[in-house]
């Protein structure tokens, strides 16, 4: 990780969390959907291909999230969030290009040995888990039931709750755990 993307991260994660008090959101799971619709965003959903999990783009003024209609629920429900961090933050970005997120980089690309990292894709996906997965939330369940890593069924159960898939919650909590910059 460069010594910067803390810093970055915690930018998108503070935009994410102003969106949850904008929206009094104190339970999970987090209306995704009626955050994208209430800020004039146009939600399309539409089958892609298979590695294609999301776009983002502002066509004569039309912000618009298209989302993988054929992938589960809850990965769509990331890619949305992951869609809105990209029209939060890098509004500007959207109005040159369709900007397209192919595959699993959306989840995995926060890592210091993925080639080509992109900041763009690092700041949108610390604003959805923040957004899907808000910190206040996630250690409010933990202190209710506590959370083993190992147990398969409780990161279920969890992820349920939040309505995201175990991979992204899994993700989610090694970061909490990790990073000192997470507040
Ligand atoms: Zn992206």
């Amino acid at each position: 990780m460069s010594a910067g993307s803390p810093n970055v991260k915690e930018i998108a994660r503070q935009r994410a969390r102003e969106l949850l008090e904008e929206f009094r959101v104190t339970s999970a799971p987090v209306p995704i959907e009626k955050i994208i619709k209430k800020r004039d965003i146009v939600l399309q959903y539409a089958p892609f291909e298979e590695d294609l999990s999301g776009m983002a783009y502002i066509n004569d003024g039309l912000s618009i999230i298209g989302i993988n209609a054929l992938h589960h629920p809850n990965r769509q429900r990331f890619s949305a969030a992951h869609e809105l961090g990209h029209h939060v933050l890098h509004a500007e970005h959207l109005k040159n290009a369709v900007h397209v997120d192919k595959g699993l980089r959306v989840l995995l690309r926060d890592d210091v040995s993925s080639q080509g990292v992109d900041l763009l894709e690092i700041e949108a996906n610390a604003f959805a888990s923040e957004l899907l997965m808000p910190k206040d939330l996630l250690v409010k369940a933990l202190d209710e039931g506590g959370v083993d890593m190992d147990d398969d069924t409780q990161i279920e159960t969890l992820a349920k709750k939040f309505r995201v898939s175990a991979s992204a919650l899994r993700f989610r909590l090694i970061g909490l755990m990790n990073d000192p910059q997470t507040k």
